[in-house]
């Protein structure tokens, strides 16, 4: 059969991989690789999230982790079949280590491994309670005093954090922070959320009133709990506001609302933080053995200091707290920025009858919702993908098995279509005075966002009005000052206001922990987010990860959580199983630590 020869060639080379593994031979292993090759690893073998590139790389860690590891039974995972296109064939494959079960996806180039992902799905004896394992729920039988699911929830959400300590504390229930906290409870790690708004979905709530989210339903799901198959392609804000909080309760979420985690303190004698929150006006002192900070990559935000922001008469505000256009009919409103948030605004404040103007101060990548859908995510999250037989895990595991030092080769020929087919779109902007960028590389949006999380809009509309004039264009110049009532421009320009609205970005997460731990523990741990790539705000060394995002951090016991939907929910299953292991005993040598290049 046609189709038996790529699976022949991956058994063969799984068998090779297995028996070399299994006999410690690491030699016999290496060669097997490209010389090329990638190994992306989440946690099997490394208890990392760590790609080692070439063979040296592969070597060092095996001689370091296979031992311990124990990794056999390699299989083509089950169900699944090879196939091969333009030289390259691939597969789903299956293993087990010591302790845990993995899942991963292998490419084979002229019979040698060039991208393995390894990935850990299970923990042995520590399964989640799913299929046969389903709970009961009722008991059957009779017996005195019984208590209903609702008592023992009532009983669990009055104990713990009081008479009984969690063993992990997540600061920041936005969605990061929720579908952390699910796959917790689902492991049976007893733990606590902690968010200062008054309700879940609240940080999407108190957005600009206009937000719609700008990834498609495909990407966005939640774990466990996918949306219908009616739910909106783009969703407004304030109803997946009500998503998240119709899903920490339904996923039994300890979710401690209206609470502020105000300091907290590790003791590296007892292994053990010291939380102080405020819980309703009362100050709570929580004890967990692993605090995660899923405070928000974008709710940090960079308010700009401008000569004359004291004296300025009208309203002034970052994005973050941009109510909405309602009360600037007919004002003028100036909107310092240039990327997603400046122009969703700018869109709302131009709908409304303002008179808006948009104060661009670099060059941004702009690329249409609908070029974006098709050409770039499509074959991955979209119906076309769902109805091909695409499952969200999978596609979240293809996303992942491509090595990050090369991603940007996958993501260039992308961006250079979108431009082409773009071109009169693109024209326009520019000869309205537009700066554009394609990122340095140009390899477009997804690449910006994993090297610095900002430098462009995903065009919703905002873009015409630009082009066709009705949002004014500042650009390449800088804010001189602020007067009484008007925006000086480096050039020279007086822009009337009577609102400013700062869309400046948003600052490194580590800002949090020197918020609530300390300088030191930040300087410590260092910039998070970004790979490395000594591009535009992502300055080098290479890194190979993202800093700091959902591993092992060079402060013990003291984890980051967060990013978009998408990596919410693929990432929470590994920072997940490395929180479960370590409440179980489980050894975790990290291999690898990331070192720390940018303190700041
Ligand atoms: C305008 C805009 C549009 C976006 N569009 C998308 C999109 O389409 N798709 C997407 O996936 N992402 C989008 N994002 C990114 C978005 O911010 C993140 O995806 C998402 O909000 C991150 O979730 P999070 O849980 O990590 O952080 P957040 O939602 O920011 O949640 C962090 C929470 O921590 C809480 N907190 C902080 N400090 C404390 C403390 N000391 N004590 C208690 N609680 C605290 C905050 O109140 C907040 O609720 C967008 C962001 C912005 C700003």
């Amino acid at each position: 059969m046609l189709d038996k020869a790529p699976d022949g060639k991956v058994s063969d080379l799984l068998n090779a991989l297995d028996k070399a593994l299994s006999a410690g031979e690491v030699e016999h292993a290496v060669d097997l690789f490209q010389v090329d090759c990638y190994w992306r690893d989440l946690v099997t073998f490394t208890w990392n999230i760590k790609t080692m590139e070439g063979r040296d790389q592969v070597r060092d860690m095996l001689k370091v982790r296979l031992a311990d590891t124990k990794p056999s039974n390699w299989k083509i995972a089950e169900g699944e079949d090879a196939s091969e296109a333009d030289g390259v064939t691939e597969s789903w494959i299956q293993f087990e280590t010591e302790v845990a079960r993995g899942f991963g996806h292998i490419r084979l180039k002229d019979g040698r491994i060039w991208t393995l992902l390894t990935t850990m799905s299970e923990l042995k004896g520590h399964e989640e309670p799913v299929g046969f394992d389903r709970q009961m729920g009722a008991k059957h039988g009779a017996e005195r005093n019984r208590k209903t699911w609702k008592e023992e929830r009532e009983a669990e959400a009055a104990e713990l954090g009081y008479s009984r300590q969690p063993y992990c504390v997540i600061i920041g229930g936005g969605q990061g922070g929720i579908a952390l906290g699910a796959r917790l409870r689902q492991l049976n790690v007893p733990t606590i959320i902690i968010e200062k708004n008054e309700r879940p979905g609240d940080s999407w709530r108190k957005r600009y009133k206009s937000l719609c989210l700008h990834d498609p339903v495909w990407y966005d799901h939640l774990p466990y709990l996918p949306f219908p198959r009616n739910w909106p392609v783009f969703s407004p804000k304030d109803k997946i506001g009500d998503w998240l909080e119709m899903y920490t309760k339904v996923m039994e979420l300890n979710y401690w609302g209206s609470t502020e985690c105000i300091k907290a303190s590790y003791d590296e004698k007892s292994q053990e933080w010291t939380v102080v929150v405020e819980r309703d006006g009362k100050e709570v002192v929580l004890k967990p053995k692993q605090l995660v900070l899923a405070t928000g990559m974008s709710a940090k935000a960079n308010m700009p200091k401008f000569e004359g922001m004291d004296i300025f008469k009208g309203d002034q505000h970052h994005s973050s707290h941009h109510p909405g256009p309602d009360k600037y009919k007919n004002k003028q409103a100036v909107v310092i920025g240039s990327n997603n948030s400046a122009h969703d605004i700018c869109a709302a404040l131009w709908e409304a009858g303002a008179d808006v103007t948009m104060v661009q101060r670099s060059t941004t990548h702009i690329v249409k919702s609908d070029s974006l859908m098709e050409l770039g995510l499509a074959s991955l999250y979209s119906e076309q993908a769902v109805q091909a037989g695409m499952t969200t895990a999978k596609a979240d595991l293809i996303f992942a098995s491509l090595p990050y030092k090369i991603l940007h080769e996958f993501q260039i020929p992308v961006y250079n279509a979108i431009r082409e087919r773009d071109a009169d779109f693109y024209k326009r902007l520019e000869k309205a005075g537009f700066l554009l960028d394609y990122g340095d590389d140009d390899s477009g949006l997804f690449m910006k966002y994993l090297r610095r999380g900002s430098g462009y809009y995903i065009d919703v509309g905002a873009s015409e009005l630009i082009a066709n004039g009705s949002i004014k264009l500042k650009s390449g110049v800088d804010v001189k000052k602020l007067t009484e009532h008007s925006v000086i421009l480096s050039d020279g320009t007086e822009l009337p206001a009577d609102l400013v609205v700062y869309a400046t970005g948003y600052g490194s997460m580590n800002g949090w922990a020197a918020d609530l731990i300390s300088r030191e523990v930040a300087n410590k741990v260092g910039k998070v987010w970004g790979l490395g790539s000594d591009t535009t705000k992502d300055p080098g060394p290479w890194e190979g990860e993202q800093r700091n995002m959902w591993k092992p951090t060079q402060q013990e016991a003291l984890w980051f959580h967060g990013g978009n939907l998408h990596q919410s929910r693929h990432y929470s299953q590994f920072l997940s199983l490395q929180l479960k292991a370590r409440m179980e005993g489980i050894p975790t040598p990290v291999y690898g630590l990331q070192e720390v290049h940018h303190p700041g």
